[in-house]
């Protein structure tokens, strides 16, 4: 691991954080040693010959190991961990495993690692952490003087948007089913408590639109899957504007990469988007309005044998997304025209089509196939025999998939951008991304190629902001070392071609291998072009635009004159590189702020906290990587003021008569004896550990 090599190179300027080379190691110490099993297990040292350590394991195995793969295990380690990882004696692997464990097992979930907010999915309700009281607390704290909590995240991105005056983001990265969606939810909830405005107009404040859109979101865009039960199915960043003062004034939200194919194809036990199911679950007049029934007689459902969820009443969900509607201000038409949309691509979805008897296209099976047609034509509410021609004319004998990709419902329900705007001078924004992290499968095809590429330019720019703070404060930071992953974003955008970072396996003549900052992943080539391609059919654009439906309609405008004639192509990839580069110019006129999610475990369970899974997921999302760039880095950092009236308190004198910032801050530290601190041109930058000696000394005065 690359830690330990730094802290090797720069142990003589840490000192509350040690990081011990394994040259320390001796006979009779208690160690980390590599396990198969647990990843690491932990032992006594009982002799060490060359490169070769001998542990005898707690578990009473005997463990013959080179001697760096070995760490030594802090023997003071309180046996509730430690709220910051920085504060660990022993900075490693696990060092880091250990603490997140015993905080998983006393329901303490939440860790920070520097400024990095970790957050393991407890898979159970612990509904004390997010009350209203609790927000109360946060209100205004310090982050790191109560506990991690998203509150504090959200709390400092506030507190620093309206302190200097710029725009913050908060980006929650975690594998699927890691929680990020969830914890998304419990920053807009914390925005929305202090940004809120008091209005007694009995309207539908902002804040509680931009909660309401959550309900909204998941209904069309989320899915049951084997790793979540109600896993995303797209990208989002939510924005939420404020006014000079801190008021919520807008807010908006930017929707990336929806799963377009699971409309058309579920494979058992998976679902199809909540919606289809809602729908058919919903109230007798309902159903009969939208001409639904029982999902197993829709094709699209059907074909996986999952239709019902535990955790999920379809019935009620039907019922809550309306309300959710109602609240961000889709109206009663509206909504209505939404449903039909919903129900017609489940009618489409059972037409069957054969080869026509008298012309080359294809034709409706049979009359129950006809049914379907005129079912989804009559809620479409356009003309029955266009949208056969339509169909049958292009598609000959394969199923409706084409008209349903131009029409999944997630974009209808979803396509309207504003979400609300009540006041036109928005200053700000806090800007919260909940968006896949990095995905590494058996195979891996298109989508983990995007995926992909987001997490390498997202971890590009997490290491360029820690860059540029340190050049920003013209601190000393030539020491360390940042992993520049810019050559992959090269090797994907420019060329392909004889780069150090692109394999092409042997064995295969379509597979490639990218080695990203976080793996090697192979990708599987063979659908690549075809899922690349967003394929819009002129006729059934024309065909739904000609709606008698005016919401149907305004969702598929005119084609341009230019592109009606044929069969318009563009590239999904190209859409969702200008989209990444559009978020990435918004991100960087941000101020980051970083939550990672951990799923402990596959089965979706509490209590089961499985090492090598969490290992895997903290190196995949860079937060080895962090605690890398914290540990030789400066991962504390204070405006002088701040510092001042923090801990001025271990050198009262500093106060006396008219002083300079700058002087009080130096004479402070120098008072202390730390060392490896710098002093920028507006914060002091210390190493790790060193806040918490300051705040124990502060203590124990
Ligand atoms: P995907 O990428 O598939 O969308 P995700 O990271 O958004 O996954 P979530 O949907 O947020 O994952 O979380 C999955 C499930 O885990 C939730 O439905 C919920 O049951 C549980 N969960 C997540 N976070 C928490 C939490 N803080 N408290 C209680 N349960 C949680
Ligand atoms: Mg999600």
């Amino acid at each position: 691991m690359h830690l330990v090599q730094l802290g090797k190179r720069y142990r003589e300027e840490t000192r509350s954080v040690e990081v011990v080379a394994p040259s320390n190691i001796i006979a009779g110490s208690i160690v980390w040693v590599e396990d198969p099993e647990v990843a690491w297990i932990d032992g006594e040292v009982k002799e060490i010959k060359g490169e070769k350590i001998t542990v005898k394991c707690t578990s009473g195995k005997l463990v013959v190991s080179k001697t760096s793969n070995v760490y030594p295990k802090d023997p003071e380690f309180p046996p509730s961990g430690v709220d910051d990882m920085t504060k660990l004696a022993y900075l490693h692997e696990p060092g880091v495993l250990q603490n997140l464990r015993c905080r998983f097992d006393i329901n303490e979930i939440y860790t920070y690692t520097g400024g990095i907010l970790i957050a393991i999915n407890p898979f159970q309700r612990l509904p004390h952490l997010y009350e209203n009281r609790v927000m109360e607390k946060y209100k205004g704290a310090n982050v790191g003087e109560l506990s991690p909590h998203p509150f504090a995240i959200a709390d400092s991105a506030y507190r620093q948007m309206l302190k200097e005056q710029i725009s913050q983001a908060i980006l929650v990265s975690g594998e699927s089913g890691a929680g990020k969606t969830e914890s998304t939810k419990m920053l807009m909830q914390y925005l929305a408590f202090m940004g809120g405005r008091n209005n007694n107009t009995g309207e539908r404040s902002v804040e509680q639109k931009v909660l309401e859109s959550n309900p909204v979101l998941e209904a069309f865009g989320n899915a049951k899957t084997v790793r979540n039960n109600n896993s995303s199915r797209f990208g989002k960043f939510v924005e939420i504007q404020f006014d000079g003062r801190g008021r919520i004034s807008g807010a908006a939200i930017r929707t990336y990469l929806l799963e377009r194919s699971r409309v058309c194809q579920v494979s058992d036990p998976e679902r199809n988007y909540h919606c289809f199911y809602m729908l058919c679950a919903a109230p007798p007049e309902d159903v009969e309005k939208f001409k639904v029934g029982n999902p197993r007689t829709f094709h699209y459902l059907n074909q996986s044998n999952c239709f019902e969820l535990d955790v999920l009443d379809d019935s009620k969900e039907y019922l809550e997304t309306k309300r959710a509607m109602d609240i961000v201000g889709i109206n009663q038409a509206e909504q209505e025209a939404i449903f039909r949309v919903v129900a017609a691509i489940l009618h489409l979805g059972n037409v069957e089509f054969v080869k026509g008897k008298k012309t080359d296209g294809a034709e409706p099976k049979d009359d129950k196939s006809r049914l379907h047609l005129k079912t989804a034509a009559d809620l479409f509410m356009c003309d029955e025999k266009s949208l056969e021609d339509s169909l049958c004319k292009r598609v000959i004998v394969t199923r409706g998939d084409r008209i349903t990709k131009s029409l999944d419902p997630a974009t209808a329900a979803i396509s309207r951008d504003a979400l609300a705007k009540i006041d036109p001078e928005s200053k700000f924004l806090i800007g919260v991304l909940d968006i896949y992290g990095f995905e590494s499968f058996k195979t891996n095809s298109f989508e983990q190629f995007c995926i992909n590429l987001t997490n390498e330019k997202l971890q590009q720019h997490f290491n360029q902001m820690e860059q540029e703070e340190y050049k920003k404060e013209q601190i000393d930071w030539s020491y360390i070392e940042f992993v520049d992953n810019q050559d992959i974003l090269d090797l994907v955008e420019k060329t392909f071609k004889d780069h150090k970072r692109f394999v092409k396996p042997k064995l295969s003549r379509t597979d490639f291998t990218i080695c990203h900052y976080a793996g090697d992943v192979t990708y599987q080539t063979e659908l690549f072009l075809e899922k690349n391609k967003d394929l819009v059919v002129p006729e059934h654009q024309a065909l739904l635009n000609a709606s008698k439906c005016s919401f149907v309609s305004s969702l598929f405008p005119p084609l341009p004159e230019e592109t009606s004639k044929s069969s318009k192509f563009s590239s999904i990839a190209t859409g969702f590189k200008q989209q990444l580069q559009s978020l990435l110019e918004t991100l960087n006129a941000t101020e980051p702020h970083y939550v990672r999610c951990i799923k402990p475990n596959n089965a979706l369970k509490p209590g089961i906290f499985e090492n090598n899974n969490i290992l895997q997921q903290l190196r995949c999302g860079g937060v080895m990587e962090a605690i890398r760039i914290s540990t030789a880095g400066f991962p504390s950092r204070k405006m002088f003021r701040e510092f001042i009236n923090r801990f001025s308190i271990l050198a009262p004198e500093v106060l006396n008569g008219s002083y300079n910032d700058v002087a009080a801050s130096k004479r402070i530290l120098e008072k202390s004896n730390l060392s490896g601190y710098q002093v920028g041109k507006t914060k002091v930058f210390l190493r790790a550990g060193q806040m918490a000696e300051l705040d124990a000394r502060r203590g124990a005065i």
